[in-house]
């Protein structure tokens, strides 16, 4: 029984971090002539209305994108993400929220490819719907995207990116994700695999990067990492987050040294945010 559904956190900082990197990556991949595939084991609903119900109950998107959403100067990375999102609100007013399915979306040429994986019924047919103009290159499937993916693997053009972004709503999610980027680079070793996590006082959460990298077998990665708060003592909310990414492009380390520490400023919410940044040789 699945109880987490990310209309409640749609636009928060954990995604601004997750998605100015994933619109780095897409970039970096739309670049070359060549085609490529996106794979998303954890879709979501694909878009988020800021006024729905469950945005609205708990606001999180007014500490993440809200808080950037004015502002005039911003790095480039974050520049490049909010013109994302601004294209989802083309009146220029935050009323909704896309997600990594629909910023993939944008992101294909004729050629390219986008699986999306959603097991939770509810969100897997709202994506249908928010998708509904995609056409064929894009599909969904309702159900298990850890097991799912790997079936897909490695893509026909042997070029793309894989991104994993359970709800980590039970302790054995994090030895999925490590097992499912331990299979996923026997059969794709060169893919980009970008796994987001959050950071919580819970062991699992704290040795996950350390597994990731262990799991990553001497390849490339970059791990880039957002706390806005010092976490809460009663040990709900979320104060920060991860992204782990695998044969991370060579464009991806330069913008987010820029934008992090501007990010830690902007979002920080007491005295205590902070950003990490780290590569392989590091
Ligand atoms: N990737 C989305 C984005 O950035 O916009 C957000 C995804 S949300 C954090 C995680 C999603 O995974 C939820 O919608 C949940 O229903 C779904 N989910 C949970 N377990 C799953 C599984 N085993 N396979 C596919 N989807 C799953």
């Amino acid at each position: 029984m699945l109880s987490y559904r990310h209309a409640f956190h749609a636009g928060n900082h954990a995604d601004v971090l997750k998605h100015v990197v994933l619109v780095q990556i897409l970039r970096h991949l739309a670049r070359k002539d060549t085609p490529f595939w996106v794979i998303d084991t954890h879709a979501g609903a694909g878009l988020y209305a800021l006024n729905s119900e469950p945005a609205v109950r708990l606001a999180e998107y007014r500490e993440g994108i809200g808080r950037l959403w004015q502002m005039q100067k911003r790095p480039a990375a974050v520049a490049e993400y909010v013109a994302e999102v601004r294209a989802a609100n083309p009146d220029g007013r935050l009323r909704v929220y896309p997600g990594s399915p629909w910023l993939a979306w944008r992101a294909l040429r004729a050629k390219d490819r986008l699986r999306l994986f959603e097991l939770h019924g509810t969100d897997s047919a709202l994506l249908v719907s928010h998708l509904r103009e995609a056409g064929r290159q894009v599909s969904i499937t309702a159900s298990d995207g850890f097991s799912g993916m790997q079936a897909l693997l490695p893509p026909p053009p042997r070029r793309g990116l894989v991104l994993i972004d359970p709800a980590y709503e039970r302790r054995e999610e994090y030895g999925r994700v490590v097992q499912t980027l331990r299979e996923g680079l026997k059969r794709f070793a060169t893919g980009i695999y970008a796994i987001w996590y959050p950071r919580l006082a819970r062991v699992e959460s704290q040795r996950l990067p350390q597994r990731l990298k262990a799991a990553a077998g001497g390849r490339p990665w970059l791990h880039a990492s957002l706390t806005v708060c010092a976490p809460r003592e009663d040990g709900f909310g979320l104060s920060g987050s991860g992204m782990f990414v695998v044969n991370p492009p060579w464009t991806l380390r330069a913008p987010l040294a820029e934008a992090l520490p501007w990010l830690a400023k902007v979002l920080g919410q007491d005295a205590t945010a902070t950003y990490g940044l780290e590569e392989t040789s590091s």
